[in-house]
Parts: C-alpha cells; sequence; structure tokens
C-alpha cells in the first residue's frame, strides 16, 4: 500500500505514521525526519537544510525531491510505504507522480489529518523540539495554508480526512477504517467492471 499522510504541523502526524506503518508493513519515511537526520550527521544535504528547520520554511523542492527520490529507489520501498511530510506542495505532488509513473503506479490514498489550530498549537507547544517556539509555530501553520492545504483539492479523488481529536487509537482506529472502507470500493468497482 503506497499512502500519503497529511495535516498541518501537531496534527499527530508523525504518531499516526508510526503505528500505521507498523500495523500496514510498510516503512515510514518522514521527510523532517530525514532532514534531521542529515543535520546531526552535518552532511552538505543537512547544511542546506538547516537554516529553513531553523526558521520552519519548507527546504526547497530541489533538495527535498531529491533526498524522496533516493529513499523511495530503497528496496524496503519497492512495495509500498508511508509518506510523511512530502509532498508538501503542489509542485512535490507532481514530482512524486513523476517518480511513481516510473514505477507504473500511484498513491493509494491520501489521509488527511484535521485539528483546530489551538489544539495543534498547545500540543507543538507542550513538545520541545527546537524549532517548536510560538512564532515559528504560527510560521509553520501559515506555510501549511499557503502551499499544503491546496494538496487536499489536487488530491480529493483519493482523499480520506481524519479528524485528529482525541484518543491515539480512537485516530488510528478512523485512518484503518478509512482505508478498509477504500478497498473495499475499489475491488467492488473491479468486480463491476468486470462483470459489465
Ligand atoms: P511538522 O509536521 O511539525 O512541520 P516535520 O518534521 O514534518 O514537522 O517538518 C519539519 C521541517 O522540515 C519543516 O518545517 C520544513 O522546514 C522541513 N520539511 C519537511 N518536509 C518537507 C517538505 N516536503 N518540503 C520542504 N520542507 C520540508
Amino acid at each position: 500500500m503506497r499512502l500519503v499522510l497529511i495535516g498541518p504541523p501537531g496534527a499527530g502526524k508523525g504518531t499516526q505514521a508510526a503505528v500505521l506503518s507498523e500495523r500496514l508493513g510498510v516503512p515510514h519515511i518522514s521527510t523532517g525526519d530525514l532532514f534531521r537526520e542529515h543535520v546531526t550527521r552535518g552532511t552538505p544535504l543537512g547544511r542546506e537544510a538547516q537554516r529553513y528547520l531553523d526558521t520552519g520554511e519548507l527546504v526547497p523542492d530541489r533538495v527535498t525531491s531529491g533526498m524522496v527520490r533516493e529513499r523511495l529507489a530503497r528496496p524496503d520501498a519497492r512495495h509500498g510505504f508511508l509518506l510523511d511530510g512530502f509532498p508538501r506542495t503542489v509542485p512535490q505532488a507532481r514530482e512524486l507522480a513523476a517518480m511513481l509513473g516510473a514505477t507504473g503506479s500511484a498513491p493509494d490514498a491520501v489521509l488527511a489529518f484535521t485539528a483546530p489550530e489551538e489544539v495543534v498549537v498547545a500540543r507543538l507547544l507542550s513538545r520541545g523540539r527546537p524549532d517548536d517556539t510560538e512564532d515559528i509555530i504560527r510560521h509553520r501553520q501559515r506555510v501549511y495554508q499557503d502551499q499544503t492545504a491546496p494538496l487536499l483539492a489536487h488530491y480529493s479523488g483519493i482523499l480520506l480526512t481524519v479528524p485528529a481529536v482525541g484518543p491515539v487509537e480512537d485516530i488510528t482506529a478512523r485512518a484503518l477504517a478509512g482505508l478498509a472502507d477504500t478497498k473495499g470500493r475499489a475491488a467492488q468497482s473491479v468486480a463491476i467492471t468486470e462483470r459489465s
């Protein structure tokens, strides 16, 4: 299964990604984690990404897409993956389509986690990552609204909206139920096509 997770910073995307990747048996690929690993290792990519991470800006598409392309080419991603944090812009979604198109595949579903801004800001303030100061958090929310939210319309055909307020297990259950439903509908439409 090829899944994309979208949601404002603080929607709990990373938490759900870890649980869902385990349950679905596909690798969890988080661009935020990959960037932070590069920064820690002091690689050239990490040095380039650092100032964007520090200010809550998006890392340029060229850098991000290159990193994701390389990660998706690893053998463990051949039969599926869960992308957490990519694509984050419409041009990145086009890049992803091109990467997957080369292998004749496309995302199966996009899970969009939703939560009110005050809830997500409060969660991030209690998380305490270095880029979690109130100013940077507010800025990342604006960046999400401006650059990432347009993806919801871009992926409207395969979008599953998951309300992300409440216990972690409930949110996971909602996501899995939505996915099961999508698979059921896909199987049904194949059966209908075969019959006609
Ligand atoms: P959050 O979900 O709290 O924003 P992430 O760990 O997903 O945190 O991302 C942290 C930072 O990494 C972002 O603020 C951004 O600078 C960078 N980043 C992550 N994914 C992308 C992406 N697809 N494109 C550009 N920059 C990204």
